[in-house]
């Protein structure tokens, strides 16, 4: 799943996880668990995420290429944020071959409002609006919610310039290899769900 940040590819990964049971793989949360356990790998990522800018292309790819050798990913999975560049797209068919490349996508405007106000539960990952959690609790679990360190207006500008330079490049890359899928992100979530299913559904067919 690509697209920019905000676009909404968390959250409809959670909901494909959800009716197909396809392990979730998605580089920021692992990047920021690494940060929360204070791990090595986590200590280096910090900076450049906070910074809104990207992890070198050597440490996320190594691993995401020690994740998917795990059991869970032996019948497939689904990736979320990765890759992000074309040399991490090309790493990545060293060691896997995507089936489809599916493009959320939304304008800047609207990707910058949705961020600032944006609430993640780091208990259960649930991703929601500031709205939907006034009181601070998570909807989901009743852990408590919050803002992510890089989700402030001056960052997000930053990381939607960082997408238009490196991450764009990869909708040419996959459209010519002919697995890339389009998906405007408006209207609500489940209308967006709709029309993601409907292209898992054609591909698993
Ligand atoms: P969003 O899509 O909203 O930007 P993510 O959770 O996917 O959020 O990513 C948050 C941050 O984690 C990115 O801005 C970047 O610093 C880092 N990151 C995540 N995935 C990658 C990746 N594949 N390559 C490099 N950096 C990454
Ligand atoms: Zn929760």
């Amino acid at each position: 799943m690509l697209g920019p940040p905000g676009a909404g590819k968390g959250t409809q990964a959670a909901r494909i996880r959800e009716r197909y049971g396809l392990p979730h793989i998605s580089t920021g949360d692992m990047l920021r668990s690494a940060i929360r356990a204070q791990t090595e790998l986590g200590l280096s990522a910090k900076a450049y995420i906070d910074r809104g800018e990207l992890v070198p292309d050597d440490v996320v790819i190594g691993i995401v290429r020690e994740r998917l050798g795990e059991d869970d990913c032996a019948k497939g999975y689904l990736l979320d944020g990765f890759p992000r560049t074309v040399e991490q797209a090309r790493e990545l068919e060293r060691f896997a071959a995507p089936d489809m490349a599916i493009l959320i996508d939304a304008d800047a405007e609207l990707l910058v409002a949705r961020i600032s106000s944006r609430r993640v539960c780091p208990a259960c990952g649930g991703i929601f609006t500031s709205r939907e959690t006034t009181d601070g609790v998570c909807p989901q679990c009743g852990g408590t919610v919050i803002q992510r360190d890089d989700d402030t207006e001056a960052t997000v500008r930053t990381r939607l310039a960082v997408y238009e330079q490196q991450t764009r490049p990869l909708i040419d890359y996959y459209a010519e290899r002919g697995i890339l899928r389009r998906v405007q992100s408006m209207g609500s979530i489940e209308d967006v769900f709709r029309k993601v299913n409907a292209l898992l559904e054609q591909q698993l067919r």
